[in-house]
């Protein structure tokens, strides 16, 4: 029988098992509301305000610069529309980001778009990296905010945030990052790397689904994003959620502590699986071969449907994706393969591993013996195949 390899932790994590045991009390015993005065809701406060010490901590933040909200999309959202929105007060209309972001980025600035704000897109090199010179000559007197990712969710590739923070404090500009594939994968510093506004998410680093992070650098303006109650220092009412919130400290407190050993290692078997897949012929490894996550590697094989690949990995066991998990289901190939310069042709053969600590150097060694059968398999009655071998196309 195929083993099982979950390939897939740029999609989501598991909940690890610490984090798990952590999470229980707060759906059973310890069920109070943290605002309410007896000790069992003043039992479910005290941890709140310890998760928001252990993220601060992960960052280089203060905890009172950190905001939970329900996820990383959320922090998306509130971080640029809340900031440009601030900004537009000053006659400052236009925000700048890349080609290549999380759709939660991305259809944020377009619905600012149609409010009147103008958005630089900027360009991503074949390498998978946007130039900091290109950036800042996009500056612009009414430049509002600068929003460019830590890492990209479907590539991996680490784009030069420092370089980009010292720019844009250079320039007064505000800097947000969606940094919700990076946290707890690479060392992050908010204020040595001059970022204003960070967003996470807890389920991509082993914690729960429904919880993430927003950090706000103090004296930096927000509306806020949801009228209500006092949570959140009144920012974003609504009754916390405690489970989730002890869940997602946990979890990065977690990764944090392991983080380099853990790069260590699964730079190692994600180099190994490179050397050995990109022995196909006609494949490529897309972006930075080093410049990149530790975990995560983006493959394109010639002559085949990234779907289909999918279908017969699937069927032997192997969970990986091919575009991100909101495209797929859809026709269009990734916008971030586009972005880099891929043709749709090659675009639409990609296929997306990434790893997480519970992976192991056999998840590798059963991946290297199974997919290049597939690829042969599905190229072997790929009409797109033949003509490319024919030397018709792509020569
Ligand atoms: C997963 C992801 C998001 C969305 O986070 P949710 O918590 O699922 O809303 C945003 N940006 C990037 C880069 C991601 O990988």
């Amino acid at each position: 029988m195929a083993r099982f390899v979950y390939a897939d932790n740029a999609a989501t994590t598991p909940v690890s098992p610490a984090v798990f045991e952590a999470m229980k009390p707060y759906f059973t015993s310890i069920y109070g509301n943290p605002s309410s005065l007896y000790s069992v809701g003043r039992d479910a406060k005290r941890p709140l305000e310890l998760a928001r010490g252990e993220v601060a901590a992960c960052l280089g933040a203060e905890p009172s610069e950190i905001f939970f909200t329900s996820g990383g999309s959320e922090a998306d959202n509130w971080a640029i529309k809340g900031a440009a929105h601030v900004q537009a007060k000053k006659g400052k209309k236009h925000i700048i980001t890349s080609k290549f972001e999380h759709h939660a980025v991305l259809h944020t600035c377009a619905s600012l778009e149609k409010e009147g704000f103008s958005v630089t897109y900027l360009d991503v090199h074949e390498d998978g990296l946007v130039r900091p010179e290109e950036l800042e000559a996009a500056i612009r007197e009414d430049t509002a905010l600068i929003t460019i990712m830590y890492a990209n969710n479907e590539i991996g590739t680490i784009q030069p945030i420092p370089e980009i923070g010292a720019i844009c404090k250079q320039h007064g500009v505000l800097f947000h990052t969606d940094a919700v594939q990076a946290v707890g994968n690479v060392p992050i510093d908010v204020k040595a790397q001059n970022i204003d506004l960070l967003s996470l998410s807890a389920h991509k680093f082993h914690g729960p689904k429904g919880v993430g992070a927003l950090y706000v650098r103090r004296g930096v303006q927000l509306p806020n994003l949801i009228d209500g109650g006092a949570q959140e220092r009144g920012r974003r009412a609504g009754t916390e959620n405690v489970a989730g919130i002890v869940g997602l400290s946990t979890a990065l407190k977690e990764a944090c502590a392991t983080m380099e050993e853990r790069a260590k290692r699964l730079t190692a078997m994600r180099d190994r699986l490179v050397d050995g897949v990109l022995q196909i012929e006609r494949s490529r490894l897309n972006g930075d071969h080093i410049k990149r996550l530790p975990g995560n590697v983006n493959f394109c094989f010639e002559g085949i449907e990234g779907e289909s690949l999918l279908l017969l990995l699937d069927l032997n066991g192997i969970c990986g994706s091919s575009g991100s998990a909101c495209t797929s289901g859809s026709l269009d190939p990734s916008h971030v393969l586009l972005s880099i310069g891929l043709p749709h042709e090659i675009a639409h053969g990609s296929l997306r591993l990434s790893f997480s600590d519970q992976n192991t150097e056999e998840d590798v060694d059963y991946i290297l013996e199974v997919l290049p059968g597939i690829v042969e398999r599905l190229r072997a009655m790929s009409p797109l195949w033949d003509e490319i071998i024919h030397g018709k196309k792509y020569n």
